[in-house]
């Protein structure tokens, strides 16, 4: 495990001296310690990643040779997945057999970047016909400059790739900040990028608190871009920010994701993805369907078998054989999901089963899987994430009752509807304001697919040409091609 930051190619202290502890969720052990970093470590990352873009020459390598950088990380992430996996475990609580899928996909999306990168060689500028013929315009790609990448604790290493690798191909170069309670793949990253040969300062990475070192990057005036994912109140701090001095942002916010499930599905797929679609990552997930909504006339069946399933769920340590569900990432997401089923039950909401903490274990964050039905519309519990493994479920009757439910939300990043006609399926999913909705399943991600929200769930899509796009500014060049003088001031 790594015990400095990464900052202009070196390996350094922080210059606030002070470190923080990294606890294992499973069980609250402190397993190490990182640098707390601070103002002036952000001041110098974003200082060596000005010079890296402004005048070591990065923006103008050919996306080939970044490719070729980006192609070595992703070797290193799959030469290294066996330990990349078991830090993720140790750091996140997640089951092994998730976070090797999750490293997996982190190597996918540097190979996916690397070959976006060499197709921006392909096609370097885009002709512009237009209707006045006395001009000729086209269009290159550039780097927006420097990019702040602020991620959460959920996916450590993937949520790195999903910034760092399109950011990267793009020609920008990046200060990345992980989640506190989640850095140690974040600086395995920055080591494997000191191995490909990448050049000093294109990647920097420093850990710390979000409301120092977070802050600090996101107020930097060095900075070109934050690329952000986590709270919505964060997200929208960063937004002010940001209006300062018209940073760009992109945001991905989380939401409160519905489920329809149509009395012509497949009961027994049913609840498999309605299970798959909460509990998996121990729905400390941002497209986590956690409003389920149940057709009434399968709804008691649904539930029955939902209910007996979920009790079969093997709760434990990340490590250990055959566990479905690890712990939560910390003492501070266990409270916040222990008090939400409280206060759910407070209003009405009636417990099907879990709402408290794993009681065979008597150290880690372990919650039971929990089902809550008869949850009011307007309650905190209906409305808001819990991000933990927590899923509300109630009946409709129309389509049209489950298509207007499902959309009473501020939020609009994923949706998941269950149903055998396809018909239905298409007209459905034209209806639901959400970014993703996916059909006879739940939570599938691609990389070669645009990922992000509708409404409060944040701005601009991650992943797919669009994730690339996003780092990049057109810019038009135009050029007068006549040979008769313009004439407006002087006359010829
Ligand atoms: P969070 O506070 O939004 O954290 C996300 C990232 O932002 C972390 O790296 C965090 O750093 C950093 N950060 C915190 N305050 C900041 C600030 N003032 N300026 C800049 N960066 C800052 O999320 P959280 O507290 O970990 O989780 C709270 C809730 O956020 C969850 O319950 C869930 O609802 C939501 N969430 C959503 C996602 C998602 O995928 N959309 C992921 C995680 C959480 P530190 O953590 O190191 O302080
Ligand atoms: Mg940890």
């Amino acid at each position: 495990m790594r015990t400095q930051i990464y900052i202009d190619g070196q390996w350094l202290n922080s210059q606030s001296d002070a470190y923080f502890d990294v606890i294992n969720p499973a069980t609250e052990e402190v397993i190490h310690q990182l640098p707390s970093g601070c103002e002036k470590d952000i001041d110098l990352a974003v200082a060596a990643a000005r010079r890296a873009f402004d005048d070591q020459g990065w923006p103008q390598t050919t996306g080939q040779q970044r490719a070729a950088y980006l192609r070595k990380i992703a070797d290193l992430i799959q030469q290294n997945s066996d330990d990349l996996a078991k830090l993720e475990v140790l750091d996140n609580g997640k089951p092994l057999a998730e976070a090797q899928g999750d490293i997996a996909d982190a190597a996918g999306c540097f190979h996916y970047y690397a070959n976006l990168a060499e197709q921006l060689d392909e096609q370097p500028e885009t002709q512009i016909q237009l209707t006045d013929e006395r001009f000729n315009c086209y269009v290159v790609n550039e780097p927006v400059g420097v990019v702040g990448a602020i991620i959460p604790w959920n996916y450590p290493l993937l949520m790195a790739a999903w910034k760092v690798a399109p950011a990267l191909a793009a020609g920008c170069t990046v200060i990345l900040k992980p989640a506190e309670n989640t850095s140690l793949t974040a600086l395995e990253l920055a080591a494997f990028a000191d191995e490909a040969g990448l050049p000093a300062g294109v990647l920097n990475v420093v850990t710390g608190q979000g409301s120092t070192v977070g802050h600090a990057l996101a107020a930097h005036e060095g900075v070109d871009k934050i690329a952000f994912t986590g709270s919505g109140a964060v997200g929208s701090s960063i937004m002010s920010q940001a209006a300062q001095d018209i940073k760009r942002v992109s945001l991905e916010l989380g939401g409160k994701s519905p489920f329809l499930v149509f009395d012509d599905c497949d009961i027994e797929a049913a609840v498999e993805w309605i299970m798959f679609g909460i509990f998996w990552n121990k729905g400390e997930v941002c497209s986590a369907t956690s409003r389920v909504l149940i057709q009434d006339s399968i709804y008691t069946k649904v539930l029955t078998r939902l209910v007996a399933e979920t009790k079969k769920i093997k709760i434990g340590n990340g490590l250990d054989e055959g566990v479905l569900l690890g712990p939560l990432v910390s003492k501070k997401q266990l409270d916040t999901v222990d008090q939400g089923v409280k206060r759910a039950q407070q209003v009405g909401a009636q417990l099907l089963t879990g709402g408290q903490r794993a009681a065979q274990f008597d150290k880690g964050y372990y919650y039971e899987p929990t089902i809550l039905v008869d949850v009011p519309l307007d309650s905190e519990a209906w409305n808001e994430e819990f991000f933990g493994p927590v899923v509300c479920i109630r009946p409709f009757r129309t389509e049209q009752e489950a298509i207007a439910n499902a959309n009473r939300s501020k939020y609009g990043l994923a949706a998941a509807i269950m149903t055998q006609d396809s018909i239905k399926a298409k007209r459905v999913a034209q209806k639901l304001r959400a970014g993703i909705v996916w059909v006879n399943c739940s939570q599938p991600t691609f990389t070669e697919a645009p990922w992000g929200g509708f409404k409060q769930s944040g701005i601009g899509r991650e992943l797919g040409p669009w994730g690339l796009a996003s780092y990049l500014e057109p810019k038009q060049i135009t050029t007068y091609m006549s040979n008769q003088a313009w004439g407006w001031y002087i006359q010829p």
